[in-house]
């Protein structure tokens, strides 16, 4: 039977990153993939944005503490830049001005790049927009597209040339603590042990809790779909930032000269593999046909994809407060790419018993902020 100081259930972006730091840190650690691809959930199906400004606070600072990490990765981790530009354009409806204004105070406070536009000016920039609609926009220009897979790989490539093991078709199907350490067994027999267990399942995080012996943390995955929609071939699309409205009905980016068109849903769901339904992609048809001057016949490829949740909406990357051994490392919503660099090397660290990283506690993250036993994980916020 192997054993390893850490055994990590789950190889998304969570596990990977987490995984990754805690070799460099010189742990011996097994990564417990259900999957043959280890980005086939939530990780492959993002819509790859990074924004400091995007999501509550300690996402915001997390996705901050990240971004020296996707500018300068270590050597031999990429051949191609994390980061490219894109942008964000926000539009805000008549009647929203005051909240997108709060927006633009807030954003320029923290130092993002952000630039009001008329809806004449906003035409401007993406041309197929109905302005009818919109009494007002705000451009973040220093908002970046991410190359998940690049990050993704990069973190297995470099944990696996630093000894790291990662099995995949591995179903974990039940989790024992025997003596100070852990057996975990996957659905086909084999065994692993291990000293510490992460649960970085995402949508599965709290089975896994439950399959551990351990009180779930009340985690909530929520279906989000996307569809690929084609653009007359006379729009050229090419260099448009991402366009959302503030009220989080719709987004839209354009992707290799086509649009990816969300709905922005965020339909509670059994954690399992999500499919898109079809009255989500007539909506967000319909949507874009009101928001743009786009005439959609006929939807290109669609997909759906699972945001888990707390109560209160930010992650948990913590020890459990009952088993001091079960590391929690879940709940990163719709912001789990672009904070997986500062949550890996935060996890790795606490794993460690070596605290907080320092440029993290500069930025003003605590431990409270991504407890396990913060009260508004039970009641929200
Ligand atoms: C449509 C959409 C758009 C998004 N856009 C963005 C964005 O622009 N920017 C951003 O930062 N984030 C975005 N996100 C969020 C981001 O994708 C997630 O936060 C992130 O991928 C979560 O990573 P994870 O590793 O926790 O989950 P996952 O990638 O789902 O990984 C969990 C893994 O655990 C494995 N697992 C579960 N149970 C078991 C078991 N019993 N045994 C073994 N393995 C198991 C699963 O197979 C899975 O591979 C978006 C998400 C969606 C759906």
């Amino acid at each position: 039977m192997t054993h390893s100081d850490i055994l990590i259930i789950g190889g998304g972006i969570a596990g990977m990153s987490a995984a990754y730091f805690l070799a460099k840190a010189g742990k011996s650690v097994t990564v417990l993939e259900r999957e043959d691809q280890p980005g086939y959930h939530s990780t492959g199906r993002s819509a790859a944005l990074y924004s400091e400004t995007y999501g509550p606070k300690i996402i915001r600072k997390m996705s901050t503490a990240s971004r020296d990490f996707f500018i300068t990765p270590p050597d031999g981790f990429t051949e191609n830049p994390i980061l490219t530009p894109r942008g964000i354009i926000m539009t805000a409806a008549p009647g929203e001005e005051a909240e997108l204004d709060a927006i633009l105070t807030e954003g320029r406070a923290n130092g993002a790049n952000f630039v009001a536009l008329t809806p004449d000016e906003l035409k401007e920039i993406v041309p197929i927009i109905n302005t009818d609609l919109i009494a007002a926009a705000a451009h973040e220009t220093d908002a970046m597209d991410i190359d998940v897979h690049a990050l993704h790989w990069g973190f297995i490539r470099r944990f696996k040339a630093m000894g790291g093991t990662l099995v995949t078709k591995a179903d974990v199907s039940a989790i024992s603590k025997s003596g100070d350490g852990w057996t975990v067994t996957l659905s086909k027999g084999e065994e692993y042990r291990g000293d510490i267990v992460v649960n970085a399942a995402g949508a599965w995080a709290d089975d896994i809790a439950i399959k551990a012996g351990v009180k779930p943390l009340g985690i909530t995955p929520k279906r989000r779909t996307a569809v690929m929609i084609d653009l007359p071939s006379d729009v050229k699309a090419h260099g448009w930032p991402l366009v959302a409205s503030l009220d989080e009905t719709l987004y839209f980016k354009e992707d290799a000269g086509r649009l990816l068109v969300s709905p922005a849903d965020t339909t509670p769901t059994e954690p399992h593999d999500v499919q898109p339904e079809e009255l989500d992609i007539a909506i967000t048809i319909d949507r874009l046909m009101t928001a743009t001057s786009v005439e959609v016949r006929r939807p290109g490829e669609s997909w759906a994809g699972l945001r888990s949740f707390f109560k209160d909406g930010d992650p948990v990357s913590a020890f459990d407060p009952q088993e001091s051994s079960f590391y929690w490392l879940a709940g990163q919503g719709g912001y789990g790419i672009q904070t997986a660099p500062a949550m890996g090397e935060y996890a790795a660290s606490m794993i460690c018993g070596n605290g907080i990283p320092a440029h993290m506690t500069r930025l003003g993250i605590t431990e409270d902020a991504l407890s396990a036993t913060r009260a508004s994980l039970v009641t929200g916020k």
